[in-house]
């Protein structure tokens, strides 16, 4: 048996792979393959074509944008993903960066190692406290629920959500109003979370539009995927005061570069997709794609 994975996954994970089947790292032969196993790398149609023994395309977390689905099902080729085993890594992260970007933790960083400062208190290092504030979330999913149910608990915030296909009463449930548009979220709220999927709905969701709307204390996280921001508008949100600050884990070109305008903004964080990069998390998404693998080849149980 033959299977693709070229990317880290954790030992545990690897080693259960490795004990039923040669483990490949390229597609030069996907004729060959049983079933291929990926975290960013991308399968398109014509590796699906290829690959006539193909039985399962696991996903190694929840995103399958990289991977022809279409592509696959029309081969009857299942692609399993990991839908729950991340949620907490990711919501942990994002709500670091609410409270690293409250208190301007980048900006005092570079400060120091520039000599900026000579006295404690800096004034333009004066933060904001989280605790009564607004907490709009884009997407009523999982994530975004993990991440309003802390920061309820931590900092008693008000929720609001705009997310289409969930229903006034659902959202209600969590303690959560629902907003009708994006820009209606952007001007009420003080923070913003983005966790929806990268689809043809999502693509550029946030951009001019939104940040001309928002409250200019308004601090915006994306762990979702790059492309669901706008990076031209929200950089010019940041640089002429539309919003507060923002973090981003996720972009259009990744891991991003240097010479990507926002890196380089001190009141912008970014983090090269590490949302669910801790070692627990890593540990439940590994061995949960290999029971995927397993469940197709072995059958499920
Ligand atoms: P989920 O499926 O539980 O929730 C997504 C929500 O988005 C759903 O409630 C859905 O109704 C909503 N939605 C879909 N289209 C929308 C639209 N046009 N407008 C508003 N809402 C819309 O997913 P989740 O577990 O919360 O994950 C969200 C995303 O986070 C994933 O799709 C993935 O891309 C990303 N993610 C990133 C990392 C990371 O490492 N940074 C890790 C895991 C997941």
């Amino acid at each position: 048996m033959k299977i693709y994975l070229s990317e880290n996954i954790t030992k545990s994970a690897y080693d259960r792979l490795a004990e039923i089947a040669e483990i490949v790292t390229n597609f030069d032969h996907p004729e060959e393959l049983d079933a291929i196993m990926v975290r960013r790398v991308c399968v398109t149609r014509e590796i699906i074509e290829k690959a006539t023994n193909l039985k399962v395309i696991s996903m190694h977390g929840i995103g399958r944008d990289t991977i022809d689905v279409e592509a696959a099902n029309e081969y009857g080729i299942p692609v399993p993903n990991v839908p729950n085993q991340s949620m907490e890594s990711v919501a942990e992260l994002a709500v670091t960066q609410m409270l690293a970007l409250s208190r301007k933790i980048k900006k005092a960083n570079i400060g120091i190692c520039k000599n900026r400062y000579d006295s404690h208190g800096a004034s333009e290092l004066i933060g904001i406290d989280v605790y009564g504030k607004t907490l709009g979330i884009i997407g009523i999913g999982r994530i975004s629920l993990r991440i309003a149910e802390i920061m309820k608990a931590a900092f008693n915030v008000n929720l609001i959500g705009y997310d289409p296909f969930v229903s006034e009463e659902r959202a209600a449930s969590f303690g959560i109003k629902k907003v009708d548009t994006i820009e209606e979220l952007f001007a009420k709220s003080d923070y913003a979370n983005v966790s929806v999927p990268l689809t043809d709905s999502t693509r550029n969701l946030i951009g001019e539009s939104a940040f001309n709307a928002a409250n200019p204390n308004l601090i915006l996280v994306n762990t979702a995927r790059g492309g669901i921001v706008d990076e031209d508008a929200l950089y010019d949100a940041l640089i002429n005061g539309k919003i507060n600050a923002a973090a981003s884990d996720v972009f259009l070109s990744e891991p991003p570069k240097g010479d990507n305008l926002l890196v380089s903004l001190e009141n912008f964080i970014a983090t090269p997709h590490i949302g669910g990069n801790t070692k627990e998390c890593l540990e439940r998404v590994g061995n949960a794609a290999v029971d995927n693998i397993f469940d197709v080849i072995y059958g499920a149980k």
